[in-house]
């Protein structure tokens, strides 16, 4: 099997992999890997912007940015890191800018910065303008910028390869092993420091706006190595997918002054979020948008509304919105300069993931125990700052802010630990060598893609904007009778070289795998909190549920155990809009 050594081996290519790399690629060597091209990975799709309380348009300050944040994550955000997230907002935004980030500028060149849902000015009175933006393609002018900075700076990129496994034994992280698509066979990649960025998982719905790639590889591979996940049952529905696919239209089209209308014409939000209307945060609008659908209130009677934003004329929407407009023409056949976008809630961002400290270090336990040599950051990691619900904007400045400090904290402790290269557990190895092997040859009668339809479909309807005790024990039980049928799974190409059978196989495993955690916490938490919400609990109850969940998969069965949410500041209230 080959093996390739380096100091610092990060697994993901999307902004917080590229910019924990770009923090140590100065000082020791460091590699990249990914399964897709770096610039193909999801953070190239964000569009509406990147926010940072710079005050370029208007009064801004980082203490209001901090409140938004809190209220907006329903008061599940850890805020130690809720604070640091907003603070270095904004120097990490004027680092990219000097990287080379082609922000949108006003006509005095400071950065332009527009109106995002749930940002507000002076503790939640008004909106406010504070999102840095590249027109709608903010994330990928910072995933090019970012990747070009690191072909400067010499890191070495693994591209096409699909990291399988973790390594790691009693608590220290050895590495990973990896399947080479182009060329096939195993890769061993044996590091000081491991870094996961692998990004979102929301392909485990059908109606999503996610890559087809975010499929949760990094999650599947922690489970397997026995380490917890952090407040899983919390997946956020974007109010607006464009109609039937769930391809995002950026919420950049409301802050830019669009309305959403239901078949009378008329703006619903208002008996959702009276003062805020359609920039309330996330979770109000998407429930005010199902609630017109499940009430009959849908256009034509359908299962999508509209987004208005024809009164904003051609020329504001050509200038700030051209990638809405295209995506509306081609996929949905709608021209919005003159009618409106049909759309619909989208599993769009996962709030839960890997625990880890704000330095990036993962935790093995609620005690705080860490597994050394292990990081991760971006939308695979929970630290966690968008708690039960994440603001817009928010989530590429996590992705910097925090891919940055597990870059510094990875240096450190490489630095720290001179020479030492912990041992290879040959186990996880051969394991992981058997698994292929059994892969490449299952010759069953089930179909990879048929279970993956299965569960797409089963989540929307099961555990989507709205959940109750029935609809998700019936997607437990299905989500286990998908793991069983995975066992009797068929391949029809047994080739090594860019086998996707193999791969969308690989993809369905950790599928499966971290679904599971994310019904099984969803039937636990017995509340409505930010992006969760139980109608047959429709109160948020903070006496019994304002904690962390971390559920581990141990002999067969999902575990729980619980943390407390720091609070540094802000005690829960209620949130109004
Ligand atoms: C359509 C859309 C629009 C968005 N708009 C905004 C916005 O305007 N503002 C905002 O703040 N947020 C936005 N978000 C959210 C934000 O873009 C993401 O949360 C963020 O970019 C995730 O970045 P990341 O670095 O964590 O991972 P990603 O950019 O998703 O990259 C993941 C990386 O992991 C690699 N990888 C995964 N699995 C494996 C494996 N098994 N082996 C090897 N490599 C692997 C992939 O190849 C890829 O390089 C949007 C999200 C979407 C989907």
């Amino acid at each position: 099997m080959r093996e390739h050594r380096h100091d610092v081996v990060v697994v993901g290519a999307g902004i917080a992999g590229l910019y924990a790399a770009l923090m140590t690629s100065d000082y020791m060597d460091t590699a990249v890997v990914s399964k897709v091209f770096p610039t193909r990975s999801h953070s190239g799709a964000a569009q509406g912007g990147c926010a940072a309380a710079l005050g370029n348009e208007e009064e801004d300050s980082w203490e209001w940015h901090f409140y938004d944040t809190v209220r907006g994550s329903d008061y599940l955000g850890d805020q130690d890191a809720q604070e640091i997230l907003v603070r270095e907002a904004i120097p990490v935004m004027y680092e990219m800018e000097h990287l080379g980030v082609p922000f949108s500028r006003r006509s005095d060149w400071r950065l332009a910065q527009r109106r995002f849902g749930g940002h507000l000015k002076d503790f939640g009175k008004a909106p406010v303008m504070r999102a840095c933006c590249a027109a709608d393609r903010t994330g990928h002018a910072q995933l090019h910028t970012l990747y070009e900075q690191c072909v400067k700076r010499g890191v070495r990129f693994y591209n096409e390869l699909f990291v399988v496994d973790l390594l790691v034994k009693d608590r220290i992280c050895s590495g990973m092993v990896a399947w080479d698509i182009i060329n096939g066979g195993l890769v061993v990649f044996h590091a000081r420091a491991t870094m996961f960025a692998t990004g979102g998982y929301a392909r485990a719905w059908k109606v999503t706006s996610n890559s087809h790639s975010n499929t949760g590889d990094g999650l599947g591979a922690v489970i397997r190595a026995g380490l917890p996940l952090q407040d899983m049952e919390f997946v956020q529905f974007h109010p607006t997918g464009l109609f039937p696919s769930g391809i995002l239209i950026t919420e950049g089209a409301r802050g830019e002054g669009g309305h959403l209308k239901n078949k009378d014409g008329r703006r619903f939000m208002e008996k959702y979020a009276k003062d805020k209307m359609e920039l309330a945060p996330r979770d109000i609008v998407s429930r005010g948008i199902q609630t017109e659908i499940d009430e009959g209130r849908g256009i034509d009677g359908k299962g999508y509304v509209h987004l208005d934003i024809t009164h904003l004329g051609a020329d504001a929407i050509l200038e700030r919105l051209p990638q809405i407009r295209e995506m509306a023409l081609k996929f949905a056949n709608v021209e919005c300069i003159k009618e409106p976008i049909p759309i619909l809630p989208t599993a769009h961002y996962a709030m839960g993931g890997i625990p880890c400290t704000v330095w990036g270090l993962v935790l093995s336990d609620t005690k705080g125990t860490p597994v050394e040599g292990f990081y991760v950051a971006g939308e695979c990691a929970c630290v966690s700052v968008h708690g039960a619900n994440r603001l817009g904007c928010n989530s590429t400045l996590e992705c910097a802010v925090y891919g940055r400090r597990a870059g510094m904290a990875m240096r450190k402790w490489t630095l720290e630990n001179e020479g030492c290269w912990p041992d290879i557990p040959g186990e996880t190895v051969e394991r992981a060598e058997e698994d292929i092997q059994q892969l490449l040859e299952a010759s069953g009668k089930e179909n990879v893609a048929d279970i993956r339809n299965t569960l797409q479909e089963s989540m929307v309807i099961n555990c989507g904007v709205f959940r109750n005790e029935t609809k998700i024990k019936k997607q437990l039980d299905m989500v286990h009778e998908l793991q069983q049928r995975f066992e009797n799974i068929g391949i029809t190409y047994r080739g090594t070289k860019f086998n996707t059978d193999l791969t969308d196989a690989l993809e369905l495993r950790n599928l499966l795998q971290f679904s599971e955690l994310i019904v099984a916490g969803a039937l636990e938490r017995k509340e409505c909190r930010g992006s969760h919400y139980r109608v047959d609990y429709p109160f948020r109850d903070d006496k019994n549920w304002h904690k962390h969940t971390f559920a581990w998969k141990k002999d067969g069965t999902v575990v729980f155990d619980y943390k407390p949410v720091v609070i540094t500041k802000y005690q829960p209230e209620e949130r109004k809009y």
